[in-house]
């Protein structure tokens, strides 16, 4: 055909699905040249990547088998499957659930109708090293910088289950379609749809403070705020992790420039302040700064998770993942942390989810 791969990003609207949907089709992406299929559960809209001619949209809830077979068995040419996507539930034992019948629903209508089908990519996290969100540091983890080929945690995790049902179903293939599970730390990119989007839920943070006249503080820890930070993982097609350090209190600044905003950074142990709290009913406000300034049309609770930057700025304990593997097999990508940061700060602006 007149493709080379064929890929199937599930989860399109969400952060790395949105950079994956924009990349893969581009002529110089590896691979290619790619014709791309994105699935997501919503419609497309003002700011999701141009469906480009090699761009198909596909809106299906692969929480529902029925749907899930209706309209993904008939993909029959797809070579790879981008599997980037995951909803949010109270606890882990519903995480579990759900989310093991979204990727059962999804190979089930993939695997026996795409005969082309070489490579299986399951996106995980971090959180496979130090405990899911109910565990998060509270069960015994290993001492970082964390590698590939640690055991798993004794505790449950809806990421062991992905790869145990991936792992399951490819071995009744005799190897003919291969895996790799990708393991990002916090990442940086672009979504006002996402459940974890740490650079949008700040623009939503410091365009209210800008509103408001308030100063920009710091939700954070001591640690967070002075300790050098690890790579963040990049949106690419192979989502290759940064290898640059650096620290918060140098995106503080940037993000309150961005803004025009006054800042604090680090206040003390007793002045600790809590994302969650400071923008507790503020979902009014974010309506008139979309009226004000002709935003494109969201809700707060889209673009901005405060319990996400909450646990991710409070961390208070040093934790590093080991880069060699994915250098070694030539994951060699990065970008610059503070080039990066202001670029998805630019991105939210051109695109007018943000002042
Ligand atoms: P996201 O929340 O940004 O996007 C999720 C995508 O999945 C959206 O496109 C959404 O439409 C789609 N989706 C959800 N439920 C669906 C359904 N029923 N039917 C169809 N589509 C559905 O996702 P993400 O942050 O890229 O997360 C993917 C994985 O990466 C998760 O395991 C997450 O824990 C992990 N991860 C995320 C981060 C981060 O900073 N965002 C960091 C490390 C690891």
């Amino acid at each position: 055909g007149k493709y080379q791969s064929v890929g199937l990003v599930v989860g399109v609207t969400g952060i790395v699905g949105n950079s994956l949907a924009e990349i893969l089709p581009l002529s110089d992406t590896p691979g290619g040249p790619w014709k791309v299929y994105g699935v997501s559960r919503r419609p497309l809209c003002s700011w999701s990547p141009t469906p480009v001619p090699a761009f198909e949209h596909i809106q299906c809830d692969i929480s529902n088998p029925d749907d899930a077979l209706a309209k993904l068995s008939p993909l029959t040419d797809i070579t790879h499957v981008f599997y980037v996507s995951w909803s949010a539930h109270p606890t882990e034992a519903e995480n579990r659930e759900a989310n093991s019948a979204m990727l059962r629903n999804v190979l089930a209508a993939v695997l026996p109708n795409a005969p082309n089908l070489q490579h299986i990519c399951l996106q995980t996290g971090r959180k496979h090293y130090v405990g899911s969100f109910e565990a998060l540091f509270k069960v015994e983890f290993p001492e970082p910088p964390f590698t590939e080929e640690m055991p798993r945690l004794n505790c449950p995790n809806f990421y062991y289950d992905l790869e145990d049902i991936l792992f399951d179903e490819l071995s009744k293939r005799d190897g003919a379609v291969s895996w790799s599970v990708h393991r990002p730390t916090t990442i940086f990119g672009f979504s006002p749809y996402s459940l974890m989007n740490i650079v949008g839920a700040l623009c939503a943070y410091a365009a209210i403070c800008k509103h408001e006249g308030s100063l920009l503080r710091w939700p954070g820890s001591r640690m967070t705020w002075e300790g050098f930070i690890d790579p963040f993982a990049k949106n690419e097609a192979f989502n290759c992790s940064n290898g640059d350090v650096f620290k918060w209190k140098q995106l503080w600044r940037i993000l309150a420039e961005q803004f025009g905003v006054d800042f604090v950074g680090y206040e003390g142990e007793e002045n600790r302040v809590k994302l969650e709290e400071m923008m507790k009913g503020k979902e009014g406000v974010w309506d008139e700064i979309v009226a004000k300034y002709e935003l494109a049309p969201t809700k707060l609770n889209d673009v901005a998770q405060w319990w996400f930057v909450d646990a991710i700025l409070g961390v208070e304990i040093e934790h590093l993942d080991c880069m060699n593997k994915s250098k070694e097999h030539g994951f060699l990508g990065f970008r610059n942390t503070i080039t990066s940061f202001h670029s998805w700060i630019d991105k939210m602006k051109a695109y007018k989810i943000v002042p």
